[in-house]
């Protein structure tokens, strides 16, 4: 006869609600809830025996009942221009990519995370799309990639001190198609029990899945960015294959009553690839412009980063400034985002993770991604 161990339920990814209402179903009091939190969160602690404000009773029955289960960290590497990659492997065995981003001199520490394995939507321009959709994560693979990131600098209770300043729902996958993690995942950020974000410095991108920003606009109102690309239907059509459900205007529209529900003054984040000979002509800044006229929003423009068999290739930095300048005389001021850590592969849409196989691919990759440690 064979013996199973039983299942341990996961206190990671559970929301303060939730974790409540694990604390209440076994007995015991619900500010036991914050108190743990502030253990896993702020502490970056996976073992209740160092929970030292929870009686020793309490420890034990946690340690036999319950689990804080992380990612495991399986890549570990920091580029030339300071971004730091982590390679995490997930409960099937699949690999997500999470990218730390510093900027104005180390103040802000933007953490992009992924909140699928693959994407299904495949955008003709996207590594991810390319890969395909492997499986939603859960909530605690999502919030384990912060927990992973702030960890890593050790026990942080001061939040000014925090490593991650800023969330940005941007690695792999499209966040609104996983809406039911993605949202106790950000809940967690949001929460001073947790990492204590406001909710302008988590972003969720979206290539425009109209029916959950509505939903979105109704639950959290987190900064909002939209995938755009394109000012036409016929090319967005062809670049974002989304676009032939849910069309330029009806996500425009989605937008506008997305910030009808935000309580305070908000921009939308209208993120352009620029693609050589695609979409970075004069006509198409100025189709831009007069498609955002009437949406509060600013631009971001995000340089095509190429990958091989993609089919499409990098504008020169002359294209992409010529196009800055463009929308500059019609009203805009376009940041370039610059291209970081393309040296560990990990900008925009060079994140594509890797599936479970049984192989040697897995030592492989290992090997393809490490990098000079200077
Ligand atoms: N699925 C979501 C979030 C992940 S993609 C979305 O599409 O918004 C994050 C951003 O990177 C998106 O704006 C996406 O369009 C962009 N991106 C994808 N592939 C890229 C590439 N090869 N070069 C530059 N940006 C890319
Ligand atoms: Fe998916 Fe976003 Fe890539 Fe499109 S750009 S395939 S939605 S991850």
């Amino acid at each position: 006869m064979t013996t199973t161990a039983p299942l341990r339920t996961n206190l990671l990814g559970m929301t303060r609600e939730e974790l409540e209402a694990f604390f209440v179903s076994i007995g015991e009091k619900k500010f036991r809830a914050t108190q743990v939190m502030k253990w896993i969160h702020h502490e970056g602690c996976d073992d209740f025996s160092a929970m030292t404000n929870l009686s020793k009773a309490l420890r034990a029955r946690l340690a036999e009942t319950a689990e804080i289960r992380g990612p495991k960290v399986i890549y570990e590497g920091t580029s030339n221009d300071g971004t730091r990659k982590w390679v995490v492997e997930v409960e099937d065995g699949s690999y997500v990519e999470t990218v730390l981003i510093p900027a104005d001199n180390g103040k802000r520490r933007t953490l992009c995370v992924s909140s699928q394995v693959g994407c299904s939507l495949d955008c003709s321009f996207c590594s991810t799309g390319k890969q395909g959709f492997q499986r939603n994560l859960t909530a605690a693979e999502i919030i384990g990639q912060v927990w992973v990131a702030s960890r890593s600098a050790g026990p942080c209770r001061d939040t000014s001190q925090r490593p991650v300043t800023n969330v940005v729902m941007m690695g792999m996958g499209e966040p609104l198609l996983n809406y039911d993690s993605v949202i106790p995942a950000m809940k967690l950020m949001l929460d001073d029990c947790g990492y204590g974000l406001s909710k302008r410095r988590v972003t969720l991108s979206t290539s425009g899945v109209v029916p959950m920003i509505d939903r979105l606009g109704d639950e959290l109102d987190v900064s909002l960015a939209i995938s755009l690309h394109a000012a036409n239907d016929e090319l967005r059509n062809e670049l974002v294959p989304l676009n032939r459900k849910y069309d330029i205007r009806t996500l425009l529209d989605a937008c506008q009553r997305y910030l009808k529900k935000c309580d305070d003054t908000r921009l939308i984040t209208i993120e352009y690839t620029v693609i050589k000979g695609v979409n970075d002509q004069q006509e198409h800044a100025q189709q831009l412009a007069e498609l955002l006229r009437e949406l509060p929003c600013k631009i971001n423009l995000i340089p095509f980063n190429p990958f091989p068999h993609s089919g499409y290739e990098k504008p020169s930095r002359n294209q992409v400034m010529r196009f800055q300048q463009w929308l500059y005389e019609l009203g805009y001021t376009a940041p370039i985002r610059s291209t970081r850590g393309d040296d560990i592969d990990a900008a925009c849409g060079q994140l594509v993770g890797r599936v479970k196989d049984r192989t040697r691919r897995h030592e492989r990759y290992i090997q393809s991604i490490q990098i000079d440690a200077d």
